[in-house]
């Protein structure tokens, strides 16, 4: 891959002149190789941009390299414009000075520092040593990485430094605080408590903001490790952010941690206690609310030595602490009111939000889909949209028992953009503010139409099975009766007739109470086929012999391919399909007609089909025909007994065997019904 060179833009010429030029990393591992060749002395800075990465997730590569770019701005006008400067990984500025270890030390310490003041953000730097090293430019860039690493686990307070020895400490003592080292100090921890607040309240997610805040806390306490906990909403805390040295990650440092977290939560007031490997101190989060205060959690810091008394660093736990409280209410808030939101806008009821003048203002997707309006078409149009003319006094009666009472519950109809009338049951609701005063009214609506169709189905249901239980009955008891009343002066004949009458309703009672607890069992899934070899030219002939003794008017003619006899089936049920679809073509053709059962062969199935010469059957109703308790509203059905089961429960038994049911029907010109069932293999 040829080098590329990255054209710095800057906006002052004459620093454009002074700065070297960002080498890709390609390039500079190959130029780093070079000069370690030399056998020079040379030693790697790497300044790495924490925040970058976050950068790049969130506003995306050009806001990430824009970034990258301010970072080699500052830092490298303060190198000599001799050295070598490269860009490794997308968020690290890699630098090679020449000369001794320590003399790259202290550079690297200065434009540390005057980077992290200056820079919005978060640089932890690391020096690699080209000293004993064997692996050559890329281990250099390992170990500056490395040590940059480190750097940042420590709070950036001092940048580390490794060969491939191990650490090398730094060159100099920290230097003493020149005069007016008071005003620096004050301004220093300024600067970063407003480094965590405005990383606190920034609109990064909230788990990022904690990464760089537990990292500043680190140099604001001088500390080696932090922790902050929040507690739950009953009252026990849970860390959200560990940050520092691993070594308070062991087992005794987190009994003493959680130890200080107990202590301080239940004091509320800062703790400070010696630990094994050094000291902790601790602050709670407090709330005052209402109720009084309330602890919400507590930060924690870690110190490698017992921390002497200082009445600054309590100062800056307190202020930490408020600061993170305040921050984590404002997320609690938020995330409350996004939960919310979320589960107003994917509820299954229509919800519909008015103000006091019963504007619209707000409302979810169900309230879309049940009204067929758009936001557009309903933001700021009053309520009674969707209400039909008939319906506005009940709307204006319904608002004004929600706003004298606080709710009203209704079942009622709305009317939908496209002039359709919808049964819904609603409540409305009336909002109110912290103090009291009402502000609007939430409008919950819910499509009933099922219900409606449920209920009408039910008291349908009811008339029909009492009409058609009261017929055969009546029959029975009034032939039973007259036997009973008259028998003796009966000839023989008569009496005959009348007990086959008694029978053959006994009979047709027996089937209609069959049919009932069969819709039961296809309800339940129950229909259970036993399947087995099946012959369907048997099943014609009993058929054919029980229409014979009806004495009906049709000719019945059975025309079975001879391939297509067979089935693997439940004997029982597929005889009540044929009866049923054979029975309905009978009792629906008036006039003489023929009724035909074929079959054929379809891949694994055999395809039967009943075809007669009556009526036919709309187009309409035949998307209906197989629903429980459906009947064609015509004078034919009317006059014909029948309770509008057969043909679902034909679907039931057919679908429970794996096969399917359908019809071909024009009015007046005959019904063919067909239905599949395994073939016999
Ligand atoms: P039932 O016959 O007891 O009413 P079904 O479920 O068997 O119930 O049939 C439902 C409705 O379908 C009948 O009421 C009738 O209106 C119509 N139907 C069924 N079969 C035919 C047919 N072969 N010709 C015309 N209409 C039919």
């Amino acid at each position: 891959m040829p080098a590329k060179k990255t054209a710095r833009k800057t906006t002052s010429a004459g620093r454009s002149k002074k700065s070297p030029v960002i080498l890709d990393e390609e390039s500079f591992l190959a130029r780093v190789d070079l000069a370690l060749k030399d056998r020079r002395e040379a030693n790697l800075i790497v300044f790495h941009g924490v925040s970058l990465a976050q950068v790049r997730a969130g506003r995306g590569t050009k806001a990430a390299d824009a970034a990258f770019q301010k970072l080699a701005d500052a830092a490298l006008p303060k190198i000599s414009a001799g050295v070598l400067a490269g860009r490794l990984q997308p968020d690290r500025l890699a630098v090679l000075v020449a000369g001794k270890l320590a003399a790259a030390q202290e550079a690297a310490q200065k434009i540390h520092q005057a980077l992290r003041q200056s820079s919005r953000e978060p640089i932890s730097t690391g020096v690699a040593g080209s000293a004993g090293l064997k692996d050559g430019a890329v281990e250099l860039c390992r170990l500056a990485t490395q040590a940059a690493a480190e750097t940042w686990s420590q709070g950036n307070r001092t940048i580390r430094t490794r060969t491939s020895a191990g650490p090398v400490p730094l060159p100099m003592k920290p230097a003493p605080r020149p005069a007016g080292a008071e005003l620096e100090a004050h301004y220093d921890r300024l600067f970063l408590l407003n480094r965590i607040s405005s990383e606190l309240f920034s609109d990064k997610p909230f788990a990022d903001a904690l990464v760089e805040t537990s990292n500043v806390v680190l140099t604001l306490m001088d500390a080696a490790y932090a922790a902050v906990y929040f507690c739950d909403d009953f009252g026990a805390p849970h860390a959200a952010r560990r940050h520092g040295d691993p070594a308070f990650l062991e087992p005794e440092a987190q009994a003493e941690e959680a130890l200080i977290v107990a202590q301080t939560l239940e004091q509320r007031r800062i703790i400070t206690i010696k630990g094994a490997g050094g000291g902790w101190q601790a602050s709670p989060l407090t709330s005052i609310t209402r109720e009084g205060p309330s602890e919400n959690g507590v930060l924690v810091v870690g110190f490698s030595k017992p921390p002497a008394p200082s009445a600054e660093r309590d100062q800056n736990m307190l202020e930490v602490g408020r600061l993170l409280r305040n921050a984590r209410l404002l997320q609690r808030n938020l995330q409350q009111q996004r939960v919310l939101a979320a589960v107003t806008e994917q509820s299954a009821d229509a919800i519909i939000i008015t103000d006091l003048a019963s504007r619209i203002l707000m409302w979810n997707s169900s309230a879309e889909n049940l009204t067929g309006y758009s936001k557009t078409d309903l933001l700021g149009h009053g309520a009674e949209i969707l209400v039909p003319g008939h319906g506005h006094e009940e709307l204006g009666r319904l608002e004004d028992m929600a706003r004298e009472t606080g709710v009203a519950r209704f079942d009622s109809v709305i009317q939908r953009k496209d002039g359709g009338l919808l049964p819904v049951e609603g409540q409305y609701t009336l909002l109110k503010d912290e103090r009291g005063s009402p502000w609007g009214m939430v409008r919950v609506l819910r499509d009933i139409t099922k219900r409606k169709e449920l209920d009408r189905m039910k008291s349908e249901f009811v008339s029909l099975v009492s009409h058609e239980l009261r017929t055969p009955l009546t029959s029975i008891q009034g032939f039973a009766e007259t036997i009973l009343d008259f028998g003796d002066s009966l000839e023989p004949e008569k009496r005959k007739h009348f007990l086959e009458i008694i029978v053959e309703e006994a009979r047709r009672l027996g089937r209609l109470v069959t049919n009932f607890l069969d819709v039961s069992k296809l309800e339940a899934g129950a229909m259970n086929p036993k399947p087995k070899e099946v012959d369907l030219a048997a099943l014609c002939k009993r058929l054919a012999a029980l229409f014979k003794e009806h004495q009906t008017m049709a000719v019945f003619k059975e025309d079975l391919a001879p391939d297509a006899r067979k089935v693997f089936a439940d004997e029982d049920q597929t005889y009540r399909v044929l009866l049923n679809l054979c029975g309905n073509a009978l009792k629906y053709t008036p006039t003489k007609g023929t009724i035909t059962i074929s079959s054929k062969v379809v891949g694994d199935f055999v395809e039967i089909c009943v075809a007669d010469q009556g009526p036919g059957i709309s187009r309409d109703d035949q998307a209906r025909i197989f629903e429980k308790f459906f009947r064609v509203p015509d004078k034919v059905s009317r006059k014909t007994p029948g309770t509008g089961l057969g043909l679902a429960i034909c679907k039931g038994i057919v679908e429970s065997h794996g096969g399917k049911i359908w019809l071909e029907s024009e009015v007046g010109r005959g019904t063919k019904f067909f239905f599949t069932l395994p073939a016999m293999r």
